[in-house]
């Protein structure tokens, strides 16, 4: 056996420990002798698993009572449906377009109302984030909605909107987990688990109590209603179970490494050897302004297509999978998530500053 440096976007590298742990209760989960993938939903140790895994990402995430955690289906794009659908009860929302992300929730919102783009870096290919510290706010919007960490581009909210008093929605699918965040400044936080906290096919939506009603969009299937979920506790109907008892044993993996707070530290370390090494290359440079740079996704280039195609065909070569950029930035990204280990991103460096020495003219 043996592994490589995954630097993919997502789905994406997770903690060896967690992959290990589920290898071994594959046959046997606690001398129940199935698999999770194989027991009922409502037998008494999946109903463990579920139970654990919210009260574990409460105690990570510190979710005050008001708020709900709801394990549901659909990926993150689901909810750029579900959201207007739940929430638009002016028919009006508010939105900033810091990526393609951001971008198509957008645009599924106009399908249900009046979306208005309040702010975009679209100008400068959405490498950095516009100042937001007094938006148009629309009087009437039922929320704001922000793409927190923007895979594709490599740029991070350091900040969050001034929202003047409106709600405000965050999709943090590729930062989830990352650093500490306060639950009460938002309404909504949701994420595909698929980038940093396990397995595609969950999305885990945070959801503060009143937003939660049954006064939505005329229309609105009974599963995409957040009611329906809250109240069966995410067991309406099957849910991806073998998904979350994955995340479960991920937010383990995080409260025995200490937490958000010491895993923001490690990202923080981690992110500055490679943005140091892009700072001071004479090769290789980072493409995100940077007060706005992402611990997360790290994307650069040399500035030549074709070198940065061998340096993607070499760095595989040698064991670094997945540093291709998104096909609309080009170059290449390292998506360096929680579970990439600091000598993942040591040893891409000594390689980035051997291929440097060997290809600058
Ligand atoms: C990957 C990603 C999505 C899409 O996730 P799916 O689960 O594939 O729908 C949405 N938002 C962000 C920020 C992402 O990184």
């Amino acid at each position: 056996m043996s592994r490589v440096y995954n630097f993919s976007a997502g789905p994406a590298v997770l903690p060896e420990e967690v992959l290990k742990e589920a290898a071994n209760e594959m046959l046997d989960y606690k001398g129940t002798g199935m698999s999770v993938m194989e027991m009922s939903h409502r037998s008494k140790a999946f109903e463990e698993i579920i139970n654990e895994a919210e009260a574990d990402i409460r105690e990570l995430m510190n979710i005050p009572d008001n708020y709900k955690v709801l394990f549901l289906q659909g990926g993150a794009s689901q909810q750029f449906a579900m959201i207007p659908m739940n929430l638009m009860k002016n028919k009006v929302a508010d939105y900033i377009i810091t990526g393609q992300w951001a971008k198509k929730a957008y645009k599924e919102a106009q399908k249900y109302g009046k979306a208005n783009a309040i702010a975009s870096s679209e100008d400068k290919t959405f490498s950095y984030i516009p100042d937001c510290s007094d938006l148009p706010i629309s009087e009437d919007a039922d929320y704001v909605y922000i793409c927190e960490n923007n895979t594709i581009y490599g740029t991070k909210f350091k900040t969050l909107p001034n929202t003047k008093g409106k709600t405000l929605v965050a999709d943090v699918s590729s930062c989830f987990l990352s650093e500490p965040v306060d639950v009460t400044k938002y309404g909504i936080i949701y994420g595909g688990v698929q980038k940093n906290v396990g397995p595609a096919g969950v999305v885990i939506v945070i959801i503060r109590e009143d937003l939660i009603t049954e006064d939505v969009l005329p229309g609105t299937p009974t599963m995409l209603q957040y009611k329906t979920h809250a109240d069966a506790k995410s067991l309406y109907n099957t849910p991806p179970a073998y998904g979350i008892y994955i995340c479960g044993k991920v937010f383990k993996w995080l409260k025995k490494q200490g937490g958000l707070a010491k895993m923001k530290e490690r990202n923080e370390k981690k992110a500055k050897i490679l943005y140091d090494f892009l700072d001071q290359s004479k090769l290789f440079k980072g493409t995100v302004v940077k007060e706005d740079r992402s611990l997360m996704n790290v994307p650069f280039v040399t500035g030549d297509e074709e070198l940065d195609a061998k340096f993607v065909k070499e760095a595989k070569a040698a064991g670094f999978e997945n540093l291709k950029g998104h096909r609309t930035v080009g170059g290449m990204r390292a998506s360096i998530y929680n579970a990439m280990p600091i000598e993942g991103v040591e040893k891409l460096v000594e390689f980035m500053r051997e291929f440097e020495k060997n290809n600058l003219k």
